[in-house]
């Protein structure tokens, strides 16, 4: 696979993300406990934990789809407030993948790409489809851009979602259990465009249960229960030494 642009200074300097303290109630249910995370820019951060540990609810966090209530978030050193404005600053330097590819199923996959950068970024036309171009290209796709989602495989849909993201130009990768809804054929095609990605040096935090990608592309692994971050670990340790019984539990459910 080609090399994905990115604009990364080197030697970075202020974290990608910050979060501090975090707390998140829905309602009276208490979703994130006291979440205190650093990411580094480039780092690849893995997260697992079972369903309903707060895995979607955190990395929703760091975009805004959910506010937290009590805490500290800070974006590539933007603090995350009620404040619309600096939302907006934010949403551009963060692209999201979803586990359910969202694409606007009225639109076709180029226009899919454009929809945003045209609108959001103001760029003309013929740039924007020159950059969704060159990302269907790097997601190995450019020969799908005048079909409609429904006419595309599952991977396929998924590849293009990460080459809408891309068109944003994005600081920072989120990505919310991108294979989860695939059938297993098509599970490989989209991990690996998610690891040449990583390797690019794209800043990025991945839920997922596929054990074997976190080994290949996590900085960190980080283990989610009730809430919480139980567990944070480079991956080898994680997956050799695993400290807490939870995490223990889990790991020994699904590998
Ligand atoms: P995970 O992604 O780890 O499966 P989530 O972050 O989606 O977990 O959810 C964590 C908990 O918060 C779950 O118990 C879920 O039911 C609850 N939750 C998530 N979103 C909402 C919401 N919008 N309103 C109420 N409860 C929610
Ligand atoms: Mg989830």
């Amino acid at each position: 696979m080609e090399e994905f642009i990115s604009d990364l200074t080197p030697g970075a300097e202020k974290p990608a993300i910050e979060m501090i303290g975090v707390n998140k109630w829905f309602g009276a249910y208490h979703a994130l406990r006291d979440i205190d995370l650093t990411v580094e820019q480039g780092e690849r951060i893995v997260i697992c934990g079972p369903s309903g540990s707060g895995k979607s609810t955190l990395i929703r966090c760091i975009n805004r789809l959910e506010a937290h209530q009590t805490g500290r978030i800070f974006v590539e050193g933007t603090e995350l407030t009620a404040d619309l404005r600096r939302i907006d600053e934010v949403r551009r330097e963060v692209g999201m993948v979803f586990q359910h590819f969202n694409l606007f199923p009225h639109l076709t996959i180029l226009e899919n790409c454009t929809l945003a950068p045209i609108h959001v970024r103001k760029m003309e036309q013929a740039e924007a489809q020159a950059l969704a171009l060159h990302y269907l290209g790097k997601v190995q796709i450019p020969e799908q851009a005048d079909k409609y989602p429904g006419q595309l495989s599952g991977g396929q849909q998924q590849r293009v979602a990460i080459a809408r993201a891309l068109c944003m130009n994005p600081k920072i990768m989120l990505f919310d259990e991108p294979t989860s809804s695939l059938d297993p054929e098509m599970v490989k095609e989209v991990l690996e465009t998610i690891i040449a990605l990583a390797k690019e040096g794209m800043t990025m935090l991945c839920v997922t249960h596929e054990m074997g990608f976190a080994r290949q592309v996590a900085d960190r692994v980080i283990f989610m229960d009730a809430g919480a971050i139980v567990e944070i670990n480079r991956p080898e340790a994680f997956f050799a030494n695993p400290r807490h019984e939870r995490t223990r539990l889990f790991l020994g459910q699904i590998l």
